[in-house]
This record gives structure tokens, C-alpha cells and sequence, in this order.
């Protein structure tokens, strides 16, 4: 039976990939400072603690009899939407945070030899300068450098890509990295601080009364694209079992606007919400995928239509809603 490791099995995509693995017929370890939020976890062990920590770090990845993991999907991160990563108070914990995890995991994968690597980046490591004009974002592989993210999480990504390109290339650790464009989808954060603006948008047309006024941060002109969480989780597993290194894109290529976004969530919703845009923290002007280099070296690329990944998230947010409701 093959092994695998997941880090930050108790977040949003973890755990999705926990489950994923288990049906594949993994013996999986998933690894986080919490447990899922929103489901038991399917994963056979599961080590809470902070990986932040090298002893620990050291010991999650450790099998008996001096096994090692065939796969180690490198997924924990200090991470939230733009209400925490924009607004520039988290920062200094974001990046001391999340560089610790991944020199921790990388130096212990290289010593422990294990079998693969896979790493999470983000889309968020491109320059800003190249994301100006919302009609017309750039964002192909090639276009990292010179570099110029605009926040301390997309330069600790960008950091942590060319760290574990030099395990590569000095130690032989064989790596694949994903640089992945806004996930969505069910069992992501929807409430507290940390959601992103699927979830966060979707909530707030769910509490509105009929006929009332929802805010969105920013013009709402801003641009961005939005990947359903299980074809994340179909890039993540191809592009690891592949020999590709990347980095490489895992988004979508359907751009829309946030106003647009906003309505159609409006239309889904069958309700009478109207917008206003205010003033708040929204990352650069425009973003959405390039699935060029995907397609090439994987022979697929997600395929699935935003509304209908939409449809099941807004549907999973209103269930979360009533329950909340029902209970405090
Ligand atoms: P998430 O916040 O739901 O999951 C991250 C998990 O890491 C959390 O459960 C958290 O508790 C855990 N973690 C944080 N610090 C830790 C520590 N010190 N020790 C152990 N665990 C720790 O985020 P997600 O949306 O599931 O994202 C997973 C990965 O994908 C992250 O690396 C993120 O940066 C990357 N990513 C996500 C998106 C997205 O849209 N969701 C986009 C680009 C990149």
C-alpha cells in the first residue's frame, strides 16, 4: 500500500485531499494544528501539532521501521483571504510562519530520502505589475521574474518555490510545485475573518434580507478566476504523479469581474440583493489563470464552469448557516 503524508490535512484543500487519497487506497498521515473544521478526517493517523517546529516536523514525517513516505503534499500555511493578507497585520506571522514549515519540511524530506514532494504555491507570487490592467492580467509561468508580488505571502510563496527547486537541484528531492489559483468549494472557511471571496460573497447574499444591499471591498472591477476544489484536488495528484516539476499554474481560465461574480451568486441565490462597492483590502487589479503550460506537459486542464461549482458551494454555505443559526 502506498503512503502519504499531507500537511495541513485539517485545512480546506487538505482535507479534501485526504479523502481523495483514501479512495485512491493510500495509507495517509495528515498532519495540521487542527482538525478538519467541517468533517471527521478519513486520514488513518493524524498528528496534531506545529510544524513549525523541527522536532515535530521531524516526527510526523518518520514511519516505523525507517519507512518513508512515498508522497508528502506540503500544503500548511499561515493563510486566509484579503481580509488577512492584505491588510498588512499579519504579515510578519505570515512569513516567519509558513518560510519555519517549509524549510522544516524540506530539510527533513531530504534527509528522509522520501519518494515525492509536492508543493502549494500561489498564484499570488506574480508581479504586480503584470496584474494592473483587470481586462488583461498576466500570468504565465515565465512571467515570475523579476519579481514583485504585492503582499509578504506571495513573497514567502515565491521563497519557498526556489527553496525547494535548490533541494532539487543541489539534493536530488524530487518536487513538484503548483501555483494555484483561488480554490473554492465546499468545507473552505466561510466565516470569521479568514474566507475568501467565494465564501464571503456567498454568505453575505444568504444573510441578506430580501431586498436588501450587500458590500463588496473594492470597485468591484477587479478580475480574478476561481477553481471548484475537486478539480484542485484532480491537478494536484496528476501533477505529482507526473514528472514535471512546474511551478506550474492549477486554476481556472474563467475570468470574471467580482461584480459579476457578486451577481451571479445573486442570480443562484433566486433572491432580490442588490451591492454597493466599498472601500476595503482586494490584491491587485486583475489575475486569472494561464493553463498554456498545463495543458502541455499534463494533457489536462480544468474544464468545470464556475456557476456550477457556485451552485454547491452556495448550497453547502446555506446548510452551514441554518446549523449556526439553529445552534447559538
Ligand atoms: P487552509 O488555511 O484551509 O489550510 C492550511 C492549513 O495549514 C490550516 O489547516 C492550518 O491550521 C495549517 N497550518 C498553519 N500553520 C501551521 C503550523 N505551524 N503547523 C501545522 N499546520 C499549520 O488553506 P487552504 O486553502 O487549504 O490552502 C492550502 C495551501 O494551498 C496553502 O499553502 C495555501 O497557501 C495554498 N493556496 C491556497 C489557495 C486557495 O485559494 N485556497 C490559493 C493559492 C494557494
Amino acid at each position: 500500500m502506498k503512503t502519504a503524508l499531507v500537511c495541513g490535512a485539517g485545512g480546506f484543500i487538505g482535507s479534501h485531499l485526504v479523502k481523495r487519497l483514501k479512495a485512491d487506497g493510500y495509507w495517509v498521515r495528515g498532519a495540521d494544528l487542527k482538525i478538519p473544521d467541517f468533517s471527521t478526517t478519513e486520514a488513518d493517523d493524524f498528528a496534531l501539532g506545529d510544524l513549525c517546529n523541527f522536532r515535530n516536523a521531524e516526527r510526523v514525517m518518520s514511519l516505523p521501521n525507517g519507512e518513508v513516505f512515498d508522497e508528502v503534499y506540503q500544503l500548511a500555511a499561515d493563510m486566509g483571504g484579503a481580509g488577512y493578507i492584505f491588510t498588512g497585520e499579519n504579515d510578519a506571522a505570515i512569513m516567519h510562519n509558513s518560510a519555519q514549515i517549509n524549510l522544516n519540511i524540506g530539510s527533513i524530506a531530504v534527509n528522509k530520502k522520501i519518494g515525492k514532494l509536492f508543493y502549494s504555491s500561489s498564484a499570488c507570487m506574480y508581479p504586480a505589475y503584470n496584474q494592473e490592467d483587470p481586462d488583461n492580467p498576466k500570468c504565465s509561468e515565465d512571467s515570475a521574474y523579476p519579481a514583485a508580488p504585492d503582499s509578504e505571502y506571495g513573497w514567502e510563496k515565491l521563497f519557498s518555490e526556489r527553496f525547494y527547486l535548490a533541494l532539487q537541484r543541489n539534493h536530488g528531492l524530487d518536487v513538484s510545485i503548483a501555483r494555484y489559483h483561488n480554490i473554492f468549494g465546499p468545507e473552505g472557511t466561510w466565516d470569521g475573518g479568514r474566507e475568501k471571496a467565494p465564501a464571503a460573497l456567498c454568505r453575505k447574499v444568504i444573510r441578506a434580507e430580501e431586498g436588501g444591499t450587500i458590500e463588496i471591498w473594492g470597485t468591484g472591477n477587479q478580475t480574478r478566476s476561481f477553481l471548484y476544489i475537486d478539480e484542485c484536488i484532480e491537478g494536484t495528484l496528476r501533477l505529482t504523479r507526473s514528472n514535471f516539476t512546474g511551478p506550474v499554474n492549477i486554476g481556472s481560465e474563467e475570468m470574471v469581474s467580482i461584480n459579476q461574480f457578486a451577481e451571479m451568486i445573486i442570480k443562484l441565490s433566486g433572491k432580490n440583493v442588490k451591492y454597493k462597492n466599498i472601500d476595503g483590502p482586494v490584491g491587485v487589479n486583475g489575475r486569472n489563470s494561464d493553463n498554456r503550460l498545463l495543458q502541455k506537459e499534463l494533457g489536462w486542464q480544468p474544464s468545470m464552469k464556475l456557476y456550477n461549482g457556485l451552485e454547491k458551494t452556495y448550497k453547502w454555505i446555506q446548510e452551514q448557516n441554518e446549523r449556526t443559526h439553529r445552534y447559538t
